[in-house]
């Protein structure tokens, strides 16, 4: 591989960890719907017309599953969180093969600035 590959190479990784900065709604979750019974006797909901949906989001943070209640306001904006989580492990899948390609290049680690 030539050197500008490898520069083309470290530079998009470069925007891809920017990209991360904007990723801020990162919610990682699954999405659920619900729809219910309630316990007025003579309600519509009794007769199939359930009401609904109630939006939930399952979370398993730290090893225990939460369902929080997302009230309709903020499926919109929750929704796109559940988007940017996906873009989120989308970059990472995409830096790891950057980071292979450099590995196999001997380019990898090299003047770069470490954290860990
Ligand atoms: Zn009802």
């Amino acid at each position: 591989m030539s050197n500008i590959n490898v520069k083309k190479l470290i530079n998009e990784r470069s925007q891809l960890l920017e990209e991360l900065k904007s990723l801020t709604q990162i919610l990682h979750g699954s999405w659920v719907e619900r729809y219910s019974i309630c316990s007025r006797k003579n309600c519509k909901c009794h007769k199939g017309e359930r009401h609904g949906p109630r939006h939930y989001l399952v979370i398993n943070n730290y090893g225990r599953q939460r369902q929080k209640y997302i009230p309709n306001s903020l499926v919109d904006s929750t929704q796109k969180g559940v988007r940017q989580y996906q873009r989120l492990t989308d970059i990472i899948d995409r830096i790891t093969c950057i980071n292979l390609e450099l590995i196999k290049e001997r380019k990898y680690g090299q003047n770069e600035p470490t954290v860990m």
